[in-house]
């Protein structure tokens, strides 16, 4: 099946599952995860109109950007990141979705001070509490959630997990509820309760799961798999 194909059937499945559970389709933005694809890849689904992309490794992720810098995609960096490369994502990515400790964070604030930009970030929580699992722990949580919110160079605008390979997708249906709980707790204590502030997004679903992320709440869904095929 072609990428466009793929990617037509995906957003009509998104779609019903929407209204079997009463969202908005409006509410749920498809990320295609397009780490370890070729450009070509990459190119067919812009053809196909899609215009939001996750990355996880940032000099695979460079190069995608220089040759499609003309297409000018919505950029989402997804994996785990090193400090050191901070520098070489700021103004160019939309949002870092995988903040999880406070060395971090003071390298995007002072990186996005000095290119003058907000950079919009998503703090990753491990709510399965895996040790091998990048993401903060809930108890670290809060304290990161301050930090951030006085750091003048980032914008704090949800929360993302990235849970177990599961056989069954209802397996992790408890991890997304969970991260979905840990969300309204920080905006009922740290955003007045606001609900259609900064503080909106939730990242969590991927290919084997995204039906279940959404029925609990996700807002953002990062499906590689489905959109591209197995990768190498
Ligand atoms: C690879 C990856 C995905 C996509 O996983 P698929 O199973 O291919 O849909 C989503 N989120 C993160 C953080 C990833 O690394």
């Amino acid at each position: 099946m072609s990428i466009e194909s793929r990617l037509e059937n995906l957003k009509k499945e998104i779609q019903e599952c929407c209204k079997n559970c009463g969202r908005d389709p409006k509410e749920v933005r498809l990320i295609a995860v397009s780490k370890t694809q070729p450009l070509e890849a990459l190119r067919e689904a812009l053809m196909s109109g899609h215009r939001i992309f996750g990355e996880n490794y940032v000099q695979e992720w460079l190069q995608k950007w220089e040759q499609l810098e003309n297409a000018q995609p919505e950029w989402h960096f997804i994996g785990p990141l090193q400090t050191n490369k901070v520098r070489k994502l700021i103004g160019k990515v939309e949002m870092i979705h995988s903040l999880d400790r406070l060395s971090l964070l003071s390298e995007i604030s002072r990186q996005a001070e000095l290119h003058q930009i907000q950079q919009k970030v998503l703090i990753q929580v491990n709510v399965a509490s895996e040790e091998s699992k990048s993401g903060i722990s809930e108890q670290e949580l809060f304290p990161l959630v301050e930090a951030t919110l006085k750091s003048p160079g980032v914008v704090l605008c949800g929360l993302m997990t990235m849970p177990p390979f599961v056989e069954e997708a209802e397996e992790n249906r408890n991890h997304f509820r969970k991260l979905k709980n840990i969300f309204d707790e920080v905006r009922r204590k740290f955003f007045n309760n606001e609900l259609r502030g900064s503080f909106s997004e939730l990242s969590m679903g991927t290919s084997q799961d995204f039906q279940v992320a959404i029925e609990e709440g996700a807002t953002l869904v990062r499906v590689g798999t489905q959109v591209f095929g197995p990768r190498e």
